[in-house]
């Protein structure tokens, strides 16, 4: 699982392929609540606000 911004959603997509080998869920965070998980405020490639989630 990848929490990312904009920008990194595609290098997160590949990681994730390659390592799963199976194309991941993209999630936008905006508009998904967690009830039981609080998702990172940065994105785990850089500094920037993270806006997806890859599962
Ligand atoms: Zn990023």
């Amino acid at each position: 699982m990848y929490v990312v911004c904009k920008d990194h959603v595609e290098l997160a997509i590949d990681m994730f392929v390659d390592e799963f080998e199976d194309a991941p869920d993209i999630v936008d965070l905006k508009e998904t609540e967690f009830s039981d998980w609080d998702p990172p405020v940065k994105c785990s490639q850089c500094e920037e606000a993270a806006v997806f989630l890859v599962v």
